[in-house]
């Protein structure tokens, strides 16, 4: 019976127009079953094929909410035409795309038969049907339909291109759908819920849409999943409601719109006359992104985030970092020493505290960055930095999962390898997952704060800056080296979402930067607790013998060695250190590190750090207050690395250098083996990133010390 096509548009679009001129006198009107919508069919021939054509109602969505929009959909999910053909109006392109997406979300094969070019082009819109096609990634045929041409260039696209399934189309709604839409759909496949007809993520997004529809069929099927999906659904638009101010529906119109206006700003459509009726949001993309001032403006930016960051946290890490200073004095006058003393001090107070500390900091940042996601900013930054992402073999949508490892500085390599979920061509996800580690993630930035307050206190802002450029240069440089190499592949291309600008409310900032703050705090108080147990007790045995050295566990802690000052009791502290697992692995790397300024006691510090990297700042503290530092000067941890003999901004830069770019920590390369497939790839990133960065450190350090001396 041939080829079946399914007309669908918008109102006045051309669709009568096209069908009449599909199949001229073969033809005929009858009605949807059970419904009073006409339903018009016809036959037409071209060459050897033969097609059956179904003109559906004209609709703008297909959301549940009018007759016509079932009916359409309906039918595409019962008949399974060969192909929806979509009339789109050239001259009216961003409104009738809106359509387009929906098909293409339900995983439909679309083909666009792109109408009324006459009135584009009278009109004075030029539209690069060739990029349209490629970003969307569905044949486009120009057409005039009320002349009939392009008819015949339709028909052989859709005789080529029937059956052959789309590739779901998946726009990222941002990061809180996203997250719950990746929940929702692993329910939703596991329980084999509606997924005989529908995609699931499909599915998902009805029901974040209230679709009565779907909601009314997923209750009929299993009133259990039915529930826990309406519940997610629901916690949803609550949370969205008090941080955004908006619901699920309002949000996945803006990103489905925001994805169309950017496909378009890639030069899919162009104006060879002036057009004046630009939206306020385009007014300022003029401006944000434009392509000499964009990043101009993005760099400073940036400089003021960190600017924000460091001026006005300061004054409260201060007090932080007193207070723990005050707990530690408290334990140490009230518990006798003794290992309990020195675990409570240098274990606990120490390793918690010197991650808590720098709370004040993180929460700063975490507003500062709120602020440029909730307006709208970040997704320019990402669409600017997409062109630059090509030329070193990544992926547009590489950019995300990058910022939200800490590509600004404070995310997480985790939730950021997931975020490369989205890419859809293996090679370049590996890629991503590989080097997305590089990014200055929240554990990694109270060992820059740390270093930097110390060194650089002139230029904190400056040097935060020059961190996070060369963690990009060192990403970028990486993966180009790795996509011509180990993962050589072609580029896809990529179109991303650009929703409107937004004022960011006072209340969805505090909960957003609420959130994230409390996600470090929950890990200092648990993860990290754990850890600087297990490296204070490695630190602390194997104990030197009594009669070997005087009695080790009261030169152990930080205080007994800084209220019984005097060499004998530091020697003794430095010499049970070294005796202790991790004395002995950190002087076993040294001979190595050595050309990179590291001694034995940073090196314990970084092999901490492999388990979280919060724990280098914790570590560094700990080894300093049990080893040869003049405890005369004992005060704040930077105070003491400024004091100690080797130290100074060489050394500091070069461990900066180092951590940027060493082995993920311990829970990231997990999840890069897990998301990679393969351990070969967990492995592959703790050995590679490693090697880079003693690499990069010993060449800086040499050069540096060369030039200096
Ligand atoms: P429908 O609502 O989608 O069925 O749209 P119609 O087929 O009824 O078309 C609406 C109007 O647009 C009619 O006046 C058509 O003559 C006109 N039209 C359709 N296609 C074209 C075209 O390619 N160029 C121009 N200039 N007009 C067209
Ligand atoms: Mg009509």
């Amino acid at each position: 019976m041939g080829i079946s096509i399914a007309l669908a548009g918008n109102p006045n679009s051309g669709k009568t127009t096209l069908f009449n001129v599909l199949t001229g006198a073969r033809q005929h009107v009858g009605n949807y079953p059970g419904v009073t919508v006409e339903k018009k069919q016809g036959q037409c021939v071209s060459g050897t094929d033969e097609f059956h054509v179904v003109d559906l109602p004209g609709t703008y969505s297909l959301s549940a909410y009018s007759l016509e929009e079932m009916v359409a959909r309906d039918f595409i999910v019962k008949e399974q035409p060969a192909m929806v053909v979509n009339i789109v109006d050239a001259s009216n392109l961003e409104r009738n795309l809106y359509l387009t997406l929906q098909f293409m979300e339900m995983g439909t094969p679309v083909c666009i038969a792109l109408n009324m070019m006459d009135v584009a082009k009278k009109r004075g819109i030029d539209i690069d049907i060739e990029k349209l096609s490629a970003l969307l990634g569905v044949p486009v045929v120009p057409m005039v339909a009320r002349t009939g041409k392009g008819r015949d260039d339709l028909l052989k696209t859709v005789a080529d291109h029937a059956k052959i399934r789309t590739k779901s189309l998946k726009i990222s709604y941002g990061r809180d759908i996203d997250q719950t839409l990746d929940e929702m759909v692993e329910k939703i496949s596991s329980e084999n819920f509606l997924t005989e007809r529908y995609l699931p993520r499909w599915v998902a997004l009805k029901y974040l849409e209230n679709d009565v529809q779907i909601l009314e069929m997923g209750k009929g099927q299993d009133l259990e999943t039915h529930a826990w999906l309406t519940s997610a659904a629901q916690n949803l638009a609550r949370h969205l409601d008090t941080t955004l101010d908006t619901h699920p529906e309002g949000m996945i119109a803006d990103q489905r719109y925001g994805f169309i206006a950017s496909i378009l700003k890639h030069g899919v459509m162009t104006w060879s006359r002036d057009q004046n009726r630009l939206e306020l949001s385009d007014k300022i993309d003029k401006i944000l992104t434009h392509r000499f001032l964009g990043p101009l403006l993005m760099v400073a930016v940036l400089m003021g985030l960190y600017q924000f960051t460091f001026a006005y946290s300061a004054v409260p890490v201060a007090w932080c970092e007193n207070l723990f200073a005050w707990l530690g004095g408290r334990v140490d006058s009230l518990l006798s020493d003794g290992l309990l003393k020195s675990l409570m001090i240098s274990g606990i107070i120490d390793g918690v505290g010197g991650v808590l500390g720098f709370v004040p900091l993180i929460m700063f940042m975490f507003l500062g960055i709120s602020f440029l996601e909730d307006s709208g900013y970040l997704a320019r930054m990402a669409f600017m930095l997409d062109r630059v992402f090509r030329l070193f073999g990544l992926h547009g949508a590489s950019v995300m999962a990058f910022i939200v490892s800490g590509g600004i500085a404070g995310g997480c390599a985790v939730p950021g390898v997931m975020a490369a979920r989205t890419l859809k061509s293996p090679k370049e996800r590996l890629a991503t997952l590989l080097t997305v580690p590089f990014m200055n993630c929240g554990a990694k930035l109270p060992v820059y704060a740390l270093l930097v307050a110390a060194f650089f206190s002139e230029n904190q802002a400056r040097v935060m800056l020059i961190i996070t450029l060369i963690s990009w240069a060192g990403a970028l440089l990486v993966a180009k080296l790795l996509r011509s190499t180990l993962i050589q592949g072609p580029a896809t291309p990529f179109v991303m979402e650009l929703p409107p600008y937004r004022l960011p409310t006072f209340k969805g900032l505090a909960i957003h930067t609420w959130e994230r703050t409390w996600q470090y705090i929950k890990k200092a108080g648990t993860v990290i607790l754990g850890i600087s147990i297990i490296l204070w007790a490695m630190m602390t045995f194997p104990r030197l013998d009594n009669s070997q050295m005087g009695d080790p566990v009261q030169a152990g802690t930080r205080q007994a060695a800084v209220q019984t000052a005097g060499e004998e009791n530091v020697n003794r502290a430095s010499a049970a250190l070294r005796h202790s697992i991790a004395g002995r692995m950190g002087m076993v790397l040294e001979p190595v590190t050595r050309l990179a300024g590291f001694d034995w006691q940073t090196n314990i510090a970084l092999v901490g750090g492999f388990a979280a990297k919060e724990v280098v700042v914790s570590t560094l503290g700990t080894a300093y207050s049990l080893g040869d530092v003049d405890p005369e000067d004992a005060g704040s941890l930077s105070e003491r690395l400024q004091s100690s003999p080797g130290w100074g901004p060489v050394t500091a830069f070069s461990l900066i250098l180092f951590t940027i770019f060493y082995s993920p920590c311990f829970v990231a390369v997990v999840c890069i083996a897990k998301e990679a497939g393969s351990w070969k790839w967990g492995a592959f990133s703790m050995a590679f990133n490693t090697l880079l960065a003693l690499g990069v450190s010993i060449l800086f350090f040499q050069t540096a010390t060369w030039i200096m001396g």
